[in-house]
């Protein structure tokens, strides 16, 4: 069968869903690997680099979705993409079905078999398949890099000849994996790093990376501000309430602030208000990382730069990964090839598509001409 990778056509998207590496390990599956001319480009790999590999550079999209029996992608696939879909081919990319009706319909219209890559399973034996993890690692690592870039001091102290400089101070609020990625790359270029989560058990973790967890003027058993099943979920009114008194006493010594903190499901809590922003230092930067979900900062705009009137830069920008297109797409590239590997057990190039694999279940979202989402609840491994 033939694995087929377009060029992303989502505006500014630079990512790429198969890199020469990861077609060189695709044809060890025994598949021929296909891409469309210029599809790796924006993240520096040349037609060059996957010809000298042996994957076949087509010259249009038309052509490259005709031929190939799987497409790999990284955006869900636009209404021009989803025509393109035939009878037993198999799309694998991110596809937002919880928000996407219209490209389910479609796709199983088609009878084409979507796996969307965001419905991997968050268990142990999916981790090497989790792209949500693969991409918030990066959004957490470059939010710091964006800070670093929009600050305008060192993030480490110095005592230079020309006078002492303080090491800046970074709170993150939301310590799941962009929230650790983003503790783990403030504490190495020398920040004094915070982090806030309101699932205590990520304490120990923040701790070990450097980082000083934020304790709430809370009982300790009631510190837990709502989890379930390892994500947070909605807080009490009263931990709420401590949450942002412990806010807004950190906000005026803070330097930067980064922000993740998410609910399964819901619009992201607003969690850093105006008089917060407001109190902050002249230079002072925000990222957001929860823009796409509506923001945890009053004042966050989806996708752009504001500054205040007192010189707080509030950034809330979407596209982290794709601003660091080659590393994502290699990580990407190789959660989809991991995915190909459970999909091909006999490693000959023939999709076998086990719906009674959790992982491989889970993930589908068409089969067969049927929606299979949501799936049933993985059981427990
Ligand atoms: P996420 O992106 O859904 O949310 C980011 C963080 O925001 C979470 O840590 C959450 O607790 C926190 N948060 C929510 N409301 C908050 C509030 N009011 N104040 C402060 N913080 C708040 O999270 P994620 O990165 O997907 O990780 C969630 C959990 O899933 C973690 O325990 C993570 O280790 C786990 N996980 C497991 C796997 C796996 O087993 N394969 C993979 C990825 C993540």
């Amino acid at each position: 069968m033939i694995i087929g990778t377009p060029k992303e056509i989502f505006e500014g998207e630079a990512r790429v869903a198969m890199t020469p590496e990861s077609a060189l390990q695709l044809q060890k599956l025994g598949y021929d690997c296909m891409i469309e001319t210029g599809a790796g480009e924006a993240a520096g790999f040349s037609d060059a680099a996957y010809k000298e590999v042996g994957v076949t550079v087509k010259k249009t999209a038309n052509a490259l979705w005709k031929d190939a029996d799987i497409i790999a992608k990284v955006r869900p696939p636009s209404d021009e993409e989803l025509k393109r879909l035939t009878k037993g081919k198999t799309l694998i990319s991110f596809f937002n079905p919880g928000g996407n009706e219209a490209g389910l319909d479609a796709a199983k219209a088609k009878g084409a078999n979507v796996i969307a890559m965001e419905m991997v399973p968050r268990i142990s034996r999916a981790q090497k398949m989790d792209a949500l993890s693969s991409m918030a690692n990066i959004a957490g690592y470059r939010a710091v890099i964006e800070a670093g870039n929009n600050f305008g001091r060192f993030f480490t102290g110095q005592i230079t000849a020309a006078g002492k400089v303080p090491p800046a101070k970074v709170l993150v609020v939301g310590a799941g994996v962009a929230g650790l990625a983003a503790i783990g790359a403030a504490t190495s270029l020398g920040a004094i790093t915070y982090a806030f989560d309101v699932r205590p058990e990520v304490a120990e973790q923040v701790e070990s990376m450097g980082a000083e967890f934020v304790y709430l003027d809370f009982e300790e058993e009631q510190q837990d501000g709502a989890s379930s099943g390892g994500y947070a979920s909605v807080s009490s009114p009263e931990f709420r309430e401590a949450q942002l008194a412990k806010f807004r006493e950190l906000a005026p010594d803070m330097d930067i602030v980064i922000t993740t903190a998410l609910i399964p499901n819901r619009e992201a809590p607003k969690l850093w208000l105006e008089d917060m922003v407001k109190s902050m230092k002249r230079g002072s930067v925000i990222i957001d990382l929860a823009a796409e979900k509506g923001g945890n900062v009053e004042g966050t705009v989806m996708d752009e730069k504001v500054v205040t009137d007192n010189g707080v830069t509030i950034i809330g920008y979407t596209d982290f990964p794709s601003r660091m297109a080659a590393q994502s797409s290699s990580l990407y590239a190789t959660n989809i090839r991991h995915m190909m590997t459970d999909l091909t057990p006999e490693k000959d190039g023939q999709i076998n598509h086990n719906m009674e694999d959790d992982v491989i279940r889970g993930a589908t979202v068409t089969f067969e001409g049927e929606i299979t989402f949501p799936p049933p609840p993985p059981k427990v491994q």
